[in-house]
């Protein structure tokens, strides 16, 4: 007999392969007015326009055997390509691997794996359309926000982990209905909690200029964490948010190191400028420095969150509870 833990992993990795190639799509054509993801149905080159023959769009390979360019009019494709379809495939492969590892008793077990491929695909395009525009798109957001309930009544197992559920269930509320309840109230936890953190962000740093933003959290942040609480249930979304804070700290510390040569630069020209000493000058242009580099986006933190919660709550929930303060209170004890 087929043992589907071996086989299934290295099939859906070559799948996610596929697919990624297809994200690769979605991510250029969905933030763009005038395209459409359907159409044209043919992959083509931005620069020259040129539709692709199905042995220039393999997956990962045909970037490698065309050394990175367009056949057509040579212009340079970006390693991003191969990368999202690598990165798709071991996803995929691997939350694959997960939950078979796991055991599969029933149909609602299979619901769960897909809907982890689909949030392994949905968080890989969040991530490079909000690196690339600052925003996470409506069709990904509100869509989300309309599915997850639905998903929640095919397979209650998705929130069957959530103290809520089973609350509601020890009511007397049929279990595919409580499962709807936690998605809706997941949903206004998840979109609530951004939301109130982006009013105390805009208290806490006013915009200074006219047309100037500073809001520390954007509305398709809101959005797509509702998503995500309708999708995990309220705890999980909260668990989201924590981790894709801390990822997001540490990714702002990245972010300030990498912005200290250009900062330096700008120091030193307004010094040579305006004379040694002027110490009111360095900090303006301190400020210019920065500002050019102050805004990482938030989307692909919480996407890391989103994957991790999926993959791995229960571990996460012992670390932060049991592990993390029995290492603090080892570093302090003595
Ligand atoms: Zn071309």
């Amino acid at each position: 007999m087929i043992d589907a833990a071996v086989v299934l992993p290295p099939l859906l990795g070559l799948f996610g392969a596929c697919v990624g190639s297809f994200l690769n799509v979605v991510i250029y054509r969905l933030p763009r007015e005038d395209l459409s993801v359907a159409r044209p149905a043919r992959s083509f080159c931005p620069r020259c326009r040129r539709s692709l023959p199905w042995h220039e769009n393999i997956p990962i390979l045909s970037w490698v055997f065309l050394g990175g360019r367009c056949r057509g009019c040579k212009a340079e494709i970006g390693l991003r390509y191969p990368l999202v379809e690598a990165a798709t495939a071991l996803l995929f492969a691997g939350v694959t691997h997960l939950f078979l590892s796991r055991g599969i008793a029933d149909g609602e077990d299979w619901v769960v794996l897909a809907v982890g491929l689909l949030l392994a695909a949905v968080c890989l395009v969040v991530t490079f359309i909000d690196l690339d525009w600052r925003i996470i798109p409506d069709e990904i957001t509100i869509g989300g926000m309309v599915v997850a309930p639905l998903l929640a009544i095919a397979a209650p197992r998705l929130h069957e982990a959530s103290w809520l559920h089973g609350v509601v269930v020890g009511a007397g509320l049929e279990r595919h209905l409580a499962a709807a309840v936690t998605a809706l109230a997941g949903l206004i936890v998840g979109g609530g909690t951004l939301w109130l953190v982006g009013i105390g962000g805009r208290l806490a740093f006013k915009p200074k200029e006219a047309g100037e933003t500073t809001d520390a959290m954007g509305f398709g942040d809101v959005k797509f964490m509702a998503a995500v609480g309708a999708l995990l249930g309220m705890e999980s979304v909260l668990l989201v948010f924590f981790v894709g804070c801390v990822a997001g700290s540490l990714g702002g510390v990245g972010n300030w190191l990498l912005g200290l040569p250009e900062v330096l630069r700008e120091v030193g020209r307004h010094a040579r400028r305006h004379g040694r000493g002027a110490r009111y000058t360095m900090l303006a242009a301190m400020r210019i420095g920065w500002r050019r580099r102050r805004f990482i986006p938030f989307g692909p933190f919480l996407s890391l969150g989103v994957l991790l919660v999926f993959a791995f709550r229960g571990g996460l929930i012992e670390f932060l509870l049991h592990d993390w303060p029995q290492l603090v209170q080892g570093l302090f004890a003595h």
